[in-house]
């Protein structure tokens, strides 16, 4: 056996035999027009408003992030400063596959140099202009296999449209050479459940037909595995498929130490898939989502639809809304309007509110108004709050509308060092571990080349979280997790042990996080967590945890 590296999506593991995916079209060649410009003109409209066509018939197939993607796809396909370049190559005597191919290339060399999010999108071009090149050329557009027996599928970098749409029947597992976690082929693997590494770089060496396992949990493929391996990862998948299956209970340790597990929203439509996965409430949702593209400030009403809608979902149950974060990689036209050299360190969550008060007013006025219309437990928190004097302005704010549950996230470094001083005044904190990380390494979430700073298990972000927690157990007020790190199963338990209580989550991550939790009683959790801080870096965090939490083989089974 051989194992290949890259990141896994998920906590899955399949086997099957590999297919790679059809390599792209050939790039046209650079020759003058023999049909004139009108012709060719013609010929590029069509095709592109085509391949959008297509592309919205496909959105309209799915929902969900799929949907979002898709759409976002067709969009681009008929984005007019696309089309502008498109028409001056034609206007300069270029055919209309040099033209479309050309002008895709720079667009994409755009996006690249930007990098980022925004990078990672990249893809996202090359998928639309082989499309529409396949169109023009009157060939079937490159796609996914079907060798007529399920596999697992290889390829560069996966078109979000062809992720959108794979059939899981027949696709066992995905692995990309290209692409990073937070690309959309990562995104929608996640959201649809797909076994998936990506950024594998080395599987490009891998051939039709030989069997590969691909563990998702371990980040690994396994080439040539023996029969031990293969039925070991079978058993595997069973096994989560039956835990993945099973009805929903709510989140506990193994002694019975309830850690509630609830959801990270960004719009109230997605609560019925989070309360069909068992989220217990709602650990985040976040307001700004709903108005990234609005360049007015929302009016009260349409929040209060909003909030109502969301909170209907969950009669009885917590969920907390932050009020709008604002800045850095979530501006919002209406609160940031300034050009800063450092968004995240600028004018962003609380700090923008502040300076737009009547702006926070009317969102509490909306949320005030939609928790007397339900039954939900309604509780507030801010973003971005570094001092005590913020968090006592916030609290007493929300207080001023009826928002009986009023506190804060715990992101920036400042406010887990003084969390006993913060909480004194707030009725909760919720540690958002994503901007904690940013602040603690000095790493922008953002940035590419800065990613391996971006983790959640270095040792500095999980003493500012066991602060956080200390400070929570003494004054008795809850504290909660609602960044990625949640999602990470052994991390979760991690953050168990150092008095997190509750954690919030993207719904596909509840079960495999439910499960981790129930293995662990709550001295374990600690004497993990204990292991982990006591590493000198994220990777030796990781690998003392999984050391302290794998089973003794000396003790007798449970
Ligand atoms: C976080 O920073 O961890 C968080 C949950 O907030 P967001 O990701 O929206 O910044
Ligand atoms: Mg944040």
């Amino acid at each position: 056996m051989a194992a290949l590296r890259g990141v896994g999506i998920g906590q899955g593991v399949a086997t099957g035999p590999v297919r790679r995916m059809a390599e792209a079209l050939p790039a046209p060649e650079n020759v003058p027009t023999t049909l004139g410009a009108d012709a060719e003109r013609t010929r590029a409209q069509e095709a592109i408003a085509d391949v959008a066509a297509d592309l919205t018939r496909r959105a309209e197939a799915v929902d969900g992030a799929a949907q979002e993607v898709l759409e976002a796809q067709a969009m681009i396909a008929e984005d007019p400063t696309l089309a502008d370049e498109v028409e001056e190559r034609i206007a300069a005597g270029a055919t209309a596959e040099w033209a479309v191919h050309d002008a895709f290339a720079g667009f994409r060399a755009s996006l690249e140099a930007i990098g980022g999010y925004l990078g990672e999108r990249a893809a996202d071009l090359d998928d639309i202009a082989q499309r529409v090149l396949a169109r023009l050329r009157g060939v079937a557009a490159p796609g996914v296999p079907d060798p007529g027996y399920p596999f697992v599928l290889v390829a560069r970098d996966l078109a979000p449209a062809d992720t959108a749409l794979l059939d899981l029947d027949k696709v066992l597992a995905l692995i990309t050479t290209d692409g990073g976690p937070t690309s959309h082929t990562a995104i929608l693997a996640r959201e649809k459940g797909i076994v998936a590494v990506v950024g594998a770089v080395d599987a490009a060496g891998l051939a039709d037909d030989e069997t590969v396992i691909v563990d998702a949990a371990a980040g690994t493929i396994t080439t040539e595995p023996s029969a031990d391996e293969l039925a070991r990862a079978t058993a595997r998948a069973a096994e989560k498929q039956a835990a993945d299956t099973a009805p929903p209970t709510p989140g506990a340790l193994a002694d019975g130490t309830p850690i509630a597990l609830l959801a990270n929203l960004g719009k109230p439509g997605d609560a019925v898939d989070a309360v069909a996965r068992g989220a217990e409430g709602v650990g985040l949702f976040r307001t700004e989502f709903l108005f990234l593209s609005s360049t007015n400030a929302p009016t009260v009403s349409a929040q209060r639809e909003a909030y109502r809608e969301l909170l209907a979902a969950f009669p009885g149950r917590k969920v907390v809304v932050r009020v709008l974060d604002a800045g850095a990689d979530k501006p919002l036209p209406f609160l940031n309007d300034a050009h800063e050299e450092n968004p995240a360190l600028g004018l962003r969550g609380l700090r923008a509110l502040r300076a737009s008060e009547d702006i926070l007013r009317e969102q509490l006025t909306a949320l005030a108004e939609a928790q007397a219309e339900t039954e939900a437990d309604l509780w507030v928190m801010a973003p971005m709050v570094a001092t005590v004097e913020e968090t006592a302005y916030f609290t007493a704010i929300a207080r001023e509308y009826g928002l009986r549950t009023a506190g804060i996230m715990v992101e920036v470094p400042a406010s887990a060092l003084l969390a006993d001083r913060l909480l004194a005044h707030a009725d909760f904190a919720s540690i958002g571990t994503n901007d904690l990380t940013q602040y603690t390494m000095a790493a922008d979430r953002l940035l590419g080349s800065v990613a391996s700073f971006q983790d959640p298990w270095h040792p500095a972000v999980l003493r500012l979280v066991a602060e956080v927690g200390r400070a929570g157990a003494a004054l008795g007020k809850p504290v909660g997790v609602c960044g990625e790190a949640a999602a990470d199963p052994l991390l979760a338990v991690v953050l168990a042990g150092l008095g997190v209580g509750s954690l919030s989550m993207a719904p596909a991550a509840l079960a495999d996080v439910r499960r981790a939790l129930a293995q662990h009683t709550l001295e374990d959790a600690r004497r993990i967590a204990a292991a982990a801080l006591a590493a000198d870096d994220a990777g030796a965090a990781r690998a003392a945890a999984q050391a302290a939490a794998a089973p003794d083989p000396s003790l007798p089974t449970r």
